[in-house]
């Protein structure tokens, strides 16, 4: 069965799986029992997990907090209370959650920053 040959399961992820089933990585499919094969379905369809908790700054994905909105002119980004200091992305006080809408917010707002610094 190795690593759930054909699946798209990560290979650390599909041997975690067989390890947690009490799967010999050496099994063949069609060799499992129907109770083997329930319980891996069961272990690939729904992995219960606890949050713990979150880690440190220095790791963190995206960081809440920032430059509060309404000090920003959103046309420019220009800083509304010193002129020509201009914010973009994370400097922001925005955080969405992950997905790419904290990167698209960066590009995008790097952008109108870039065109409010060259009016
Ligand atoms: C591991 C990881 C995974 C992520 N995955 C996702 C994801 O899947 N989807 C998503 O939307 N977002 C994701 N993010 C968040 C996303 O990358 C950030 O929100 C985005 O890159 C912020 O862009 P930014 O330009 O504001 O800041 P940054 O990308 O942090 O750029 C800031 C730059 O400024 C430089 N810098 C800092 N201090 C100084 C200084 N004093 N002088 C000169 N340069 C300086 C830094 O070196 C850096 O290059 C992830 C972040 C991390 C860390």
């Amino acid at each position: 069965m190795g690593v759930l040959p054909g699946s798209s399961l990560p290979p650390k992820l599909s041997a975690f799986l067989l390890e947690r089933c009490r799967l010999p990585a050496s099994l063949p499919l069609r060799e499992c029992s129907d109770a083997q094969l329930a319980e891996l379905w069961r272990w690939c369809t729904a992995f219960p997990l606890s949050v713990t908790g979150v880690r440190d700054f220095a790791t963190c994905q995206v960081s809440a907090g920032g430059i509060p909105l309404d000090e920003v002119d959103p046309q420019t980004l220009q800083s509304r209370l010193v002129t020509g200091l201009y914010f973009a992305g994370e400097a922001l006080d925005v955080t969405g959650p992950c997905g790419g809408y904290n990167l698209q917010f960066a590009f995008s707002t790097g952008a109108v920053a870039g065109q409010g610094i060259s009016q």
